[in-house]
């Protein structure tokens, strides 16, 4: 390639033109960055819920028929630990491209490994299976929080476009999440795929691993709609300058307390006499924020923000992703999944939050820009949000005591989702936007970890409360929803009573 010295300025398809705070060139007169990581996140998200929508039924299906045959303890010990793994991960992903890869490279490492797990899953073996995880969640650890934190960096301080911006991100996530079930659920358990693969002379009962494979065909997508794109993200997310030393020590640190907080989670699951340590998922952060917040600078003060809102994040997470545990078992075994005579599968109710995200993400997009400065700060959307998931569980307190009397509408469970998607799109990417406005420039793939950190420990917690479900006595689980919604309640208040500090340790950023 060359490029004239009276033109320093290189082709469109330069890494690093400089970025215009005017730029209206992408989605919805957004950054023309924003097109790229919306749709190479798009593929990301539709690999990882294409893939984890087969999990569990894969892990339990009997050998006969192709799976691993392992009983439904195993195999939810599994799903939960993968799913909190992928987003611990997220906190030496974000170190690794604060300090060594940047962010840019690290999205795009991570998308080949994960491809990479999707296709070893589609290898017929069971160490093959495992190396898929562990090569999904790897990648998911580069990718997920880097991604993340580039859209932030598409705009720049104080421009009112930055909510929208994620909301519409947001909606790209979804777009994958409520598609990718549709397709890999086709491969994996459909009768007609699997006269298809006898009619090509193949084994029917390997119809997981194609479902595995069509994540990794989506993840490729992503990979390359990633590259074609990279000059649309103008100077965002490169790497540490060359000559500034690189802290090995510390990142041996950040491995290290990954480690141990894995092993000690762990702990906490397989020992009853360590169960205790679930509490410091609140203290810890409790404290953090106590001992940043006294501390007399601005980056410590915006790092308590950060621990408020992740700890916000923790009890949301807690509640909201019982979906695929509480509320699938419910939608399975107490609802009637039938809709005007037309009888549904129970795995649907799956894509009923995505599709209310993309519905309704348009709407707050639209909402923020339109309030611009008026709009409601980060803590009292966080507030609203907590409010709106736990409204979702007081609504289910009436729905469990009809259960008494035999299966309930369908309608129950698709007015909980309305419910928790208005929440979540309060919190999730309005936390998102936060994160990357709180973090100090040189942290923010760390503070992204921390996010997505708070996502990990509420997956994992939401595996815990499930355990207290029951579908045989409708006024325990009534009981069951309602003492949540009180938790989620008392946590609401305890944050409005801090919203006005918490904006104070915001120190500006809106
Ligand atoms: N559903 C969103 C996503 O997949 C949020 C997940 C989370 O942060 N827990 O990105």
């Amino acid at each position: 390639m060359s490029s004239s010295p009276a033109s320093p300025l290189p082709s469109d398809l330069s890494p690093v033109p400089t970025l215009s705070p005017h730029d209206t060139g992408g989605l919805g007169g957004h950054p023309r960055g924003l097109t790229n990581l919306f749709f190479t996140e798009m593929w990301e998200r539709f690999s990882y819920y294409g893939m984890r929508a087969l999990l569990t039924l894969f892990m339990v299906a009997p050998a006969a028929a192709g799976g691993l045959g392992y009983d439904t303890k195993r195999a939810t010990l599994i799903y939960g630990t993968y799913t909190m793994t992928v987003y611990m991960l997220s906190i030496p992903g974000g170190f690794l491209a604060d300090n060594f890869l940047g962010a840019r490279a690290s999205v795009l490492y991570g998308g080949l490994v994960i491809a990479a797990g999707h296709f070893t899953l589609a290898l017929q073996s069971e160490s093959a299976f495992y190396l898929g995880l562990v090569l999904i969640a790897l990648g998911t650890g580069l990718l997920k929080p880097n991604i993340s934190s580039m859209v932030g960096s598409l705009y720049g301080n104080g421009d009112p476009r930055r909510d929208a911006g994620f909301s519409i991100f947001y909606m790209g996530i979804n777009l994958g999440a409520f598609s990718s079930p549709l397709l890999t659920g086709w491969l994996a358990q459909s009768d007609q795929f699997k006269v298809m693969l006898t009619g090509w002379g193949l084994d029917p009962n390997h119809s997981w691993h194609w479902g595995f494979a069509a994540a990794g065909v989506g993840m490729t997508c992503g990979i390359v709609i990633y590259i074609l794109q990279l000059g649309r993200l103008a100077h965002v997310g490169l790497a540490p300058a060359r000559d500034i030393p690189r802290p090995w020590g510390k990142l041996l640190g950040v491995l290290l307390g990954a480690a141990i907080l894995f092993a000690l989670v762990r702990l906490s699951d397989t020992n009853k006499n360590f169960a205790w340590i679930r509490y410091g998922y609140v203290v810890v952060p409790v404290l953090a924020i106590i001992w940043l917040g006294l501390k007399a600078d601005l980056d410590s003060k915006r790092l308590a923000a950060v621990f408020v809102f992740a700890l916000a994040a923790i009890i949301f997470w807690a509640i909201f992703e019982q979906a695929g545990s509480t509320i699938s078992l419910f939608g399975d075994q107490l609802t009637n999944c039938e809709f005007f005579g037309y009888k549904f599968p129970s795995a649907w109710f799956q894509s009923v939050n995505s599709l209310f995200v993309i519905l309704l993400a348009p709407l707050f997009a639209w909402l923020w820009v339109r309030m611009g400065d008026r709009q409601p700060s980060a803590p009292i959307k966080f507030t609203l949000g907590l409010v709106f998931l736990g409204l979702s569980f007081v609504l289910m307190v009436p729905a469990a005591k009809l259960t008494v009397d035999g299966k309930v509408s369908p309608l129950w469970i698709v007015g909980l989702f309305f419910l928790q998607t208005v929440g979540e799109l309060m919190l999730s990417p309005v936390g998102l936007s936060t994160m990357t406005k709180l973090a100090p420039a040189k942290l923010l793939g760390l503070v992204m970890g921390i996010w997505f950190l708070a996502a990990a420990l509420g997956n994992k917690l939401a595996g815990v409360l499930a355990a207290e479900f029951t579908s045989t006595d409708g006024n325990a689980l009534a009981h069951f929803f309602l003492v949540q919604a009180a938790w989620v309640g008392v946590a609401t208040l305890v944050l409005l009573a801090f919203a006005p500090w918490v904006k104070k340790l915001m120190g500006g950023v809106k």
